[in-house]
């Protein structure tokens, strides 16, 4: 097996969208090399230039990985960041920002992936099969859609396998509100609880800037939204 199959299975075999946790590890590796070796790089600074600073999302995802780890020195946000201050003052309100090159990158990230697990499909079924992970619609239709033209009927057994876990977790949920009840003593089990977070990992995926953009269909922008039971 290539180091990529080798990857994938590691992540196949963990609780949570294998997908999501993939990228959420690379996101983590790049900010941690940029803050490392490259805040005074100019090819980095230029980069940065282009979006003023990032996006926001990995602007503070900058942030938060240098203030939380005593390896970096605080110094580097400090040094890109007064480049991106004085290109701000140099440009005026007029000054561009284009797109992300961290978000760039982890939407590379994500197509190569993709498509290493539909080359993989044989192999990544039988880990997801009895697995606790569980891929999010993102990433569950990102495969689907690739499986549709080169292995369809790996396709249908992705769905079987998937649609099992999904019903399993809505299942432990409302196990888990219905022994929240005063009539149960002994309340929910860990299992239950745990299904909290993956029926939001399920719909939403990790909380990651890619996941932002979400899969809003066209026919659902309608004038009037209603929001909470209000209109606005
Ligand atoms: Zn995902
Ligand atoms: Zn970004």
């Amino acid at each position: 097996m290539d180091m990529i199959g080798v990857y994938l299975k590691e992540a196949f075999l963990k609780e949570g969208c294998p997908v999501c946790r993939m990228l959420r590890e690379f996101e983590g590796k790049t900010l941690a090399t940029i803050l490392y070796e490259h805040s005074n790089d100019p090819q980095v600074i230029t980069d940065f230039k282009k979006s003023l600073g990032l996006c926001p999302y990995h602007a503070w995802k900058l942030f938060e990985t240098s203030a939380s780890n005593s390896l970096y020195d605080p110094l580097g946000v400090a040094v890109i960041y007064e480049r991106m201050l004085a290109h701000y003052l140099e440009s005026g309100e007029n000054v561009k920002e284009e797109e992300c090159p961290i978000c760039t990158l982890v939407e590379e990230k994500e197509r190569i992936v993709v498509d290493s697990i539909v080359k993989r499909i044989d192999e990544i079924l039988e880990y997801y099969r009895d697995s606790p992970a569980i891929l999010c619609r993102r990433h569950y239709r990102m495969i689907v859609e690739g499986l549709a033209t080169k292995a369809p009927e790996k396709g249908e057994e992705l769905k079987n396998i998937h649609k099992k876990k999904l019903k399993n977790i809505h299942e432990l949920l409302k196990g888990f509100i219905e022994k929240s009840s005063y009539m149960y003593e002994e309340g929910p089990s860990e299992e239950e609880a745990r299904a909290i977070r993956s029926s939001i990992l399920i719909l939403k995926g990790e909380p990651l800037a890619i996941n932002q953009k979400g899969f809003v269909e066209k026919s659902s922008k309608k004038r009037g939204r209603v929001i909470f039971g209000r209109k606005n």
